[in-house]
């Protein structure tokens, strides 16, 4: 195993160093969020984006973005990341009043649109204003 993982005396063969560390991390953040919204959409057996996945995609790409502007300084690299923040940013405010404007059911916990007047999963009437 440690011949694997070893590679020329580096692990993985990466020189590591304090911006690899930042780079990688970013990296592995930035790929988990494929394997939360995938998780998600199967859990639900619909394609759902979940809200973990665009802080994943910020953290991850902020990551990036300083690995980029602080070790790599390659203009097309800083250029990929420098404003992707901008949607995610404004997907997780969305998301937010999404959130505070659906109503919960007092039954099973589903969360449906403010405007809706029974569960769309138990079928049991919804409360008129807010949530549970
Ligand atoms: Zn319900």
């Amino acid at each position: 195993m440690q011949e694997l993982l070893s590679i020329n005396g580096k692990f993985l063969g990466i020189d590591w160093h304090f911006w690899k560390v930042v780079g990688w991390a970013g990296n592995l953040v930035f790929s988990a969020r494929f394997v939360v919204q995938w998780y998600a959409t199967e859990k639900r057996k619909e394609v759902t984006v979940p809200q973990a996945f665009w802080w994943l995609s910020l953290v991850g790409s902020l990551l990036l973005l300083s690995y980029a502007l602080f070790w790599e300084k390659s203009s097309v690299f800083i250029f990929a990341y420098a404003f992707t923040w901008i949607p995610y940013m404004r997907n997780l405010v969305i998301h937010r009043r999404q959130k505070a404007a659906k109503k919960t059911c007092p039954q099973c916990g589903n969360r449906s649109l403010a405007a809706a007047n029974f569960c769309s999963h138990c079928g049991t009437a919804l409360p008129e204003q807010g949530g549970v």
